[in-house]
């Protein structure tokens, strides 16, 4: 095992649970092993001319994508905006705009982990069966889309179980992963989720303070797997980065402001540190027609619309970039990887 991997949980895991995340004390290792037989960047990859050279696609490559499947309007830059009672009256678009994600992932025959929400999973139905039967994973992505931070830990516990309840008899197989709303993992919700059923959570971001993200005591970019429980594994969203934190480098408005040669090398440069990357995008990024919301400030305007118009055509090519693994099947590898390195570990001792 590489030095500085072997810390372990110690007896007091599930105390660990209670008290500590994201850390290497326990008598599990935590931290990330470097795995082999990582996918790998397709050659075939193009891309755009006009945005600037062209990065290296020999880097062997460890990548997830994934998307959050809610509607434009349950987006936290118009929660002041559109309120939770208002959801009805609003004009849904989710159907439309995943099947064209669907389409895209298709074309490069990509496989990608959907994190969907309670609240939609029950006005479309038929769209998660669509999604499950095209081979790709069904995660939660809780029910309400309220920021764990906002409820009570009753709350909580009654949201994920709605959600994922709801989607195993959906789609008959066990919902392994979760992802809070607007990355608003706490402490005290991991050994709420690992009691829950769930494999692993992806709802922390290794950044400095963010207005909205939650936070997890100890986050280390440079550790974005890792055991966070007994049982439960935490994989974080990428981060560039720097020292323990990071620049949020993993989706989202990020990725729609920034230029796409930038971005592929932010993502090559976090490939190549041996670490994973994890994606996240939403259907109504790529969803440029998407209603005006008056009222808006304009910091929230700008978050919710900036580069929709492009953003389809940058998703084209990333998804075609990789050959991206399922969440779940990167945390089995992990696991995996980790239990065998343990193991040479105790064989050499
Ligand atoms: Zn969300």
């Amino acid at each position: 095992m590489p030095k500085g991997h072997a810390k372990a949980f110690t007896a007091g895991a599930k105390a660990l649970c209670r008290t500590t995340y994201l850390t290497g004390a326990g008598d599990k290792p935590t931290a990330m092993p470097r795995l082999e037989g990582q996918a790998r960047p397709r050659t075939g990859a193009t891309m755009p001319s006009d945005t600037g050279p062209a990065t290296s696609t020999a880097t062997p490559a460890r990548a997830a994508l994934t998307i959050d499947v809610e509607e434009w309007f349950h987006s936290y830059n118009v929660k002041g905006v559109i309120s939770r009672k208002d959801w009805d009256a609003c004009a849904s678009r989710v159907e439309h705009t995943t099947m064209q994600m669907l389409k895209i992932l298709a074309n490069s025959n990509v496989r990608a982990t959907f994190f969907v929400l309670g609240w939609v999973a029950e006005k479309h139905p038929s769209l998660v069966k669509k999604i499950a039967s095209a081979g790709h994973e069904i995660a939660s992505h809780g029910y309400n889309h309220e920021p764990v931070y906002s409820l009570s830990p009753q709350e909580f516990r009654s949201d994920i179980l709605r959600s994922k309840h709801y989607l195993e008899d959906l789609i008959g197989s066990t919902v392994q992963g979760y992802r809070a709303p607007c990355f608003s993992i706490t402490d005290w919700a991991l050994p709420i989720l690992e009691k829950a059923g769930f494999a692993y959570d992806s709802s922390a971001v290794p950044t400095v303070r963010h207005d909205r993200y939650g936070s997890l005591t100890n986050m280390d970019a440079a550790q974005p797997i890792t055991y966070v429980c007994d049982e439960l594994v935490e994989v974080c969203i990428s981060c560039l980065r720097f020292g323990k934190r990071g620049l949020p480098w993993g989706g989202g408005g990020y990725f729609r402001l920034l230029p796409y040669w930038l971005w592929m090398r932010g993502v090559h440069s976090i490939l190549d540190q041996g670490l994973p990357y994890v994606f996240y995008t939403h259907p109504w990024e790529i969803d440029a027609d998407q209603p005006h919301v008056p009222g808006m400030t304009a910091a929230n305007r700008f978050r919710q619309r900036v580069n929709l118009g492009s953003c389809h055509d940058k998703f084209r090519l990333l998804v075609g970039a990789f050959d991206w693994k399922l969440l779940g099947d990167l945390c089995k590898a992990w696991k995996e990887q980790l239990a065998s390195e343990t193991m040479g570990a105790r064989v050499i001792q």
